[in-house]
């Protein structure tokens, strides 16, 4: 993508109402405009990076064997009633009335759609375990919505509903979904804890938050502080598998919300517990038959007995993490995108854009890098090296690669590592060999 033609508003000055580190920097890097309060506009960068999150939830969703589908955001009211939530779920709900004055809503959770649908076209145990999800837009009328993406009021879940025969079918779903949080978030870049959490208003007894540590999340949190050593993915452990021990290792280190956490009766010394805060990007329940029972979903037994389906459901915050993992990985110049979710994976600059070699050997190299299947955005403008340079570290992409007339002569352009903050001047041969090794 050139950076002439490209749609990338970025802002020089820190916006007033940006409280927090992501926020300034999603608008600064033209990410994301806010249209009312808590609800955004994503423009094409952000949109890259949420398309990213996205893909990395959808596999890993895929491959713990959940099947993706879509339910629309406007739900029947009639369906909430049956469940007994559309009283109970309060002023989050938008509400809303169509022409022929039936109550509609804007789904702020869908675990009544899915059990609809469940009930209408599942009617045999042959059918379970069943473990489906979507990935859409949500409203909640959050009271304070703020930080940006972090808490809005519209905001993009991937959310999964499991359906099994028993306990122990449920038990399976739930430790499939908690194996694939922690392997969505590792990809991500992100050491995201799973601990202990209430299960609110969902109802159900058990349940993990999956948590970042920053210092500008809402919850607090605590943990043993050995969980800043973990790595997950050196796990080696399938779905296939039986997944209880992985289970019972990766929460057998303490870690819980601060509604959970008992001081008192803590098992972690005081020297190794962190007191921290954190951003939930993920939860995952256990639901029972709460609504399966409630909503009369059943299937036929091999007895020809009714068995009401145990759930369970599971949701990531997708349009959230896009600010959480900028929390993670920013420096005073701007963003620092792990691999796995950069908008491009290299900025390529032409440090001269009126000197006729600078222009040919960089179109060329820009020409190279997208044959060699590198996504890159190729800052062909005419504006001054600060400016490129400052832009550039902006939008945090992994590599940057520069060319100008002094390296020219040498025969070199120079490569650097936005993480590292690492130079270092090469062939145009070497650095696409460089890139294109690069996780
Ligand atoms: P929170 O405690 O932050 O209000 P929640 O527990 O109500 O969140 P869940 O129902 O568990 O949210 O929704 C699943 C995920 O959706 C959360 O883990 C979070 O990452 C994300 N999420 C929830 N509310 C918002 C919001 N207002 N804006 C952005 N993301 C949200
Ligand atoms: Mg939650």
């Amino acid at each position: 993508m050139r950076l002439s033609h490209y749609f990338l508003p970025l802002l020089r000055e820190n916006p007033a109402e940006a409280q927090i580190v992501s926020h300034r920097l999603m608008l600064r890097a033209g990410m994301v405009r806010q249209s009312s309060a808590g609800i955004y506009s994503w423009l094409p960068l952000g949109l890259r990076v949420l398309r990213k999150i996205e893909g990395i939830v959808r596999a890993e969703q895929d491959a713990a064997g959940a099947q993706e589908l879509l339910m629309p955001t406007v739900q029947p009211a009639e369906l909430w009633r049956e469940s007994g939530r559309y009283d109970d779920y309060g002023e989050e709900m938008l509400r809303i009335v169509d022409r022929h004055q039936r109550d509609m809503l804007y789904g702020p959770t869908n675990e009544e759609l899915i059990t609809d649908i469940f009930r209408h076209n599942i009617k045999t145990y042959r059918d379970l375990p069943k473990n489906l999800y979507h990935i859409q837009w949500k409203f909640r009328d959050e009271v304070r919505p703020r930080f940006g993406v972090m808490r809005g009021r519209e905001f993009l879940m991937k959310d999964a509903y499991s359906f099994d025969l028993d306990l122990a079918g449920a038990r399976r779903s739930y430790n499939k979904m908690f194996l694939a949080y922690l392997r969505t978030f590792a990809r991500m870049g992100l050491k995201a804890i799973p601990m202990r959490a209430d299960t609110g208003p969902i109802g159900g007894d058990l349940s993990h938050e999956f948590i970042i540590l920053a210092d500008t999340g809402e919850s607090q949190v605590y943990c043993d502080s050995a969980w800043l050593e973990t790595d997950v993915l050196s796990t080696d452990v399938t779905y296939e598998d039986d997944l209880e021990p992985f289970f019972r290792r990766w929460t057998s280190l303490y870690a819980a919300t601060e509604e959970k956490h008992d001081a008192a009766n803590c098992p972690v010394p005081a020297e190794r517990l962190l007191a921290a805060r954190g951003i939930e990007v993920g939860q995952i329940f256990f639901l029972g038959n709460k609504y399966s029972a409630a909503m009369n979903a059943t299937v036929v037994g091999p007895a020809g007995e009714k068995i009401v389906p145990e759930m369970g459901c599971y949701g990531i915050g997708v349009s959230r993490l896009v600010g959480a993992i900028i929390e993670a990985s920013n420096d005073d110049a701007g963003i620092i995108w792990p691999a796995g979710v950069a908008p491009f994976e290299a900025g390529l600059i032409n440090l001269r854009a009126g000197d006729a070699a600078c222009v040919d050997a960089a179109d060329s190299l820009y020409a190279t890098m997208n044959n060699a299947g590198i996504d890159t955005l190729y800052d062909d403008r005419a504006e001054s090296a600060g400016t490129k340079f400052a832009g550039m570290d902006l939008i945090g992409l992994p590599w940057q690669v520069v060319v100008g007339p002094r390296g020219l002569q040498k025969g070199v352009v120079e490569v650097k590592n936005r993480g590292t903050g690492q130079r270092e001047e090469m062939t145009a041969e070497a650095a696409i060999n460089r890139l294109k090794a690069a996780p």
